[in-house]
């Protein structure tokens, strides 16, 4: 799992994450759920060691990895707007990773075709990514990151672009997915109803600190403070 002990980062006088303490179960789904500027996408770049904490330690599978490199992390990163390679099909796109890895051909070629079909784009592999739409781009960037089977998966709102309808299916598609590969993933979102519907847990943050952590029927049914209660709100 992951263990963020005391961590702080400031930017300047700004303390954007103050002394965050969160344990996440190995192979579970954990949202980091907050209003925007509360803090979420500077401690997933801490987990991920693009940020270097002020003060705490993270810990990976049991190792202090805090002043690990991002590659000794060995994780799996997506975005809202993940890049794509342009020019590179889909299957290019998804064994990226592995042919820097220098895996061999016969091995590459079997993971790629296992990925596409978790994802569901088996007929699409050899489409550029112009050629997709916008929920399928992302699913080939969340096999792109799968593909060198990453001890931890984070996913920062990568579904935050699209229209309502497709991140609906796209949620229940994640769900299905983790439930599947069981990879360790921390999910930023700041809808709540999403929160609420994908993940094990729930970290609710408020101005660089967690207001609550619990199921999202502990955190629905016992609100820890007014903010957390204001924020979560019937769902409907
Ligand atoms: P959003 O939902 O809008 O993505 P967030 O919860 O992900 O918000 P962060 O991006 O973590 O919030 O930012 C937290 C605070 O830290 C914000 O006030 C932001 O302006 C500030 N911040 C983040 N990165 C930097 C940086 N590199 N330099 C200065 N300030 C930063
Ligand atoms: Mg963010």
């Amino acid at each position: 799992g992951i263990i963020v002990e005391n961590v702080s980062k400031q930017f300047g006088s700004f303390k954007a994450v103050d002394e965050v303490n969160i344990q996440i179960e190995s192979g579970s789904l954990v949202a980091l759920l907050g209003p925007s500027g509360s803090g979420k996408s500077t401690l997933l770049r801490l987990i991920a060691g693009l940020e270097m904490p002020d003060t705490g330690k993270i810990w990976l599978t049991g190792k202090d990895a805090t002043y690990q490199s991002v590659q000794e992390r060995n994780i799996g990163f997506v975005f809202q707007h993940y890049a794509l390679f342009k020019h590179l099909t889909v299957r290019q796109n998804i064994a990226f990773g592995l042919d820097i890895r220098k895996a061999s051909k016969a091995k590459i070629k079997g993971r790629v075709e296992e990925l596409l079909e978790l994802v569901q784009l088996g007929g699409l592999g050899d489409r550029y990514p112009s050629q997709l739409s916008g929920g399928q781009r992302q699913r080939v960037a969340l096999a792109r990151s799968l593909a060198v089977e990453p001890q931890v998966l984070l996913l920062d709102e990568p579904f935050g672009a699209l229209d309502a309808k497709v991140r609906k299916d796209l949620r229940a598609w994640l769900r299905r997915l983790h439930d599947e590969v069981h990879v360790t993933t921390v999910f930023v979102t700041h809808d709540q109803e999403e929160a609420m519907e994908v993940s094990d847990k729930i970290v609710v943050m408020n101005k660089g600190k967690v207001e609550q952590i619990g199921t999202p029927a502990e955190i629905y049914d016992h609100p820890a403070s007014a903010f957390v209660m204001s924020f979560i709100g019937p769902v409907n």
